[in-house]
C-alpha cells in the first residue's frame, strides 16, 4: 500500500494550506505556494493594499481597473450574490468589519451602527465593466469581501497547477477547503477519507468519515470563528437582511461537489437557507451533496450517492 507521506504546510489566507502527495515534487509545491500568496495578495480584505482594498478605498470616488483574474471572480460573486442576496452577499464588507467575528477587536456593534451599515451592502450598487475589468462601489463605506468564496475558488487553481505539473492525486486542504485529485491509492477502493469535525469539540473530535473520489468536500460553520457574549454565540455567517448572524437550526453545512469555489458559494448559502430550503434545491442538484450538522444532533446526509459517511460519534442521529 501506498502512503500519503508527503504533506506540505504553510500559514497562509488566515489558515493552515496543506497540500498532500504520493511522491515529493519540490517544484509543483513552490508554485502552490507563490500561486497562493499571490492571490491573496490580490484578495485580502485583511492588510492595507490588494486589488480588493484598491476598490473598497476608492468607494464613492471611481472605478479600479483590476486583474482579469480578480474580475472574473467578482463578476460571479455578484452573480451569486443578487440572485441569493437574502443569505449570500460580497458586499458584505462593512458589517463583517464591524463586527469583527474571528479578529482582533470582536463586538457586538450597537443596534445603529448595524442600521448604518445596512445601507452600504447593495450588490446592486457594485457597477462592473466587463470591457475595461473595472469595479466601482457607487457610495463611499461600501466594501466587498470574497470571504465567503476565494478559498474554493484558490482550492480549484491549485488543483490545475498541480495538474499542469503532472501531478494527478493528492490532497489539498485550505483550512476545511478539502479538495481531492483522483481516486487515492490507500484504500483499496480509492476512496479519499476526510474527516468531518465535530462542532466545538475541543479536541479536534471527529463526528464523521466522509469517503469521496475526485471531489471537493467544504465545510461553512459556526464553531471556528465566533465569540460568546452574555451567554450568547455570535459567529462569522451574517444575515444580509438584519446585520446580525444568522441564526437557525444548524451547527454546519458540508457540501460534497465537484469543484471547490462551487462547494465554497453552496455551504455559504446553504448555512443561510438551512435544511428545509436547501433539500428543495438540492432534489434539482443531484451532482452535489450536502451534510448538515444540526444543533439537535441530528446529522442529515442529503444525495448521499456521490459519497460514503462512516459515524464516529455516536452521539448523532443519521437521517437522509
Ligand atoms: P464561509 O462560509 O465560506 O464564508 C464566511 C465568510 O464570508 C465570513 O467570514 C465573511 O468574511 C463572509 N461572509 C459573512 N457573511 C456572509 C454572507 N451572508 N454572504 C457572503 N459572505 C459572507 N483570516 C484571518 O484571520 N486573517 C487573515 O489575514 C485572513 N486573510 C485572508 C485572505 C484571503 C484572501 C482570504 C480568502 C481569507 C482570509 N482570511 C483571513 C479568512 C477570512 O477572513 C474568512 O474567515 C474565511 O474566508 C471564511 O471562510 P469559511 O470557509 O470559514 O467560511
Ligand atoms: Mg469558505
Ligand atoms: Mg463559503
Amino acid at each position: 500500500m501506498v502512503n500519503l507521506n508527503y504533506e506540505y504546510t504553510q500559514h497562509l489566507i488566515g489558515t493552515t494550506v496543506s497540500l498532500m502527495l504520493f511522491e515529493p515534487n519540490e517544484t509543483a509545491v513552490q508554485a502552490v505556494f507563490q500561486t497562493i500568496k499571490m492571490l491573496e495578495d490580490k484578495l485580502t480584505v485583511n492588510r492595507s493594499s490588494s486589488e480588493v482594498m484598491s476598490i473598497n478605498l476608492a468607494a464613492g470616488h471611481h472605478p479600479v481597473i483590476v486583474s482579469r483574474s480578480v474580475f472574473s471572480l467578482i463578476e460571479q460573486a455578484q452573480k451569486i450574490s443578487l440572485y441569493f442576496n437574502s443569505c449570500f452577499n460580497f458586499a458584505i464588507g462593512p458589517l463583517v468589519k464591524l463586527w469583527k467575528i474571528g479578529f482582533n477587536g470582536y463586538q457586538v456593534p450597537s443596534a445603529k451602527l448595524i442600521r448604518e451599515k445596512l445601507l452600504l451592502i447593495d450588490p446592486k450598487n457594485i457597477e462592473l465593466d466587463a470591457n475595461t475589468y473595472s469595479v466601482f462601489l457607487r457610495k463611499p463605506g461600501m466594501e466587498i469581501d470574497l470571504g465567503a468564496i476565494a478559498k474554493g475558488y484558490i482550492a480549484d487553481v491549485v488543483k490545475s497547477i498541480l495538474h499542469q505539473h503532472q501531478v494527478y492525486k493528492g490532497i489539498i486542504n485550505l483550512g476545511g477547503n478539502v479538495l481531492t485529485l483522483g481516486s487515492s491509492l490507500t484504500d483499496g477502493n480509492g476512496y479519499w477519507h476526510i474527516g468531518l469535525r465535530k462542532p466545538f469539540s475541543t479536541n479536534g473530535k471527529l463526528s464523521g468519515i466522509i469517503k469521496v473520489k475526485d471531489k471537493s468536500v467544504v465545510t461553512s460553520g459556526i464553531y471556528e470563528r465566533f465569540f460568546i457574549q452574555n451567554y450568547r454565540l455570535y459567529h462569522h455567517l451574517l444575515n444580509p437582511q438584519t446585520g446580525y448572524p444568522l441564526n437557525n437550526e444548524l451547527e454546519s453545512v458540508t457540501i460534497i461537489s465537484d469543484s471547490s469555489l462551487e462547494g465554497d458559494i453552496y455551504s455559504t448559502i446553504f448555512y443561510g437557507w438551512g435544511v428545509d430550503k436547501s433539500r428543495q434545491y438540492l432534489q434539482k442538484h443531484q451532482n452535489l451533496s450536502a451534510i448538515f450538522l444540526l444543533k439537535n444532533k441530528t446529522a442529515i446526509l442529503v444525495n448521499p450517492d456521490n459519497f460514503i459517511f462512516q459515524q464516529i460519534d455516536t452521539q448523532y442521529q443519521i437521517k437522509t
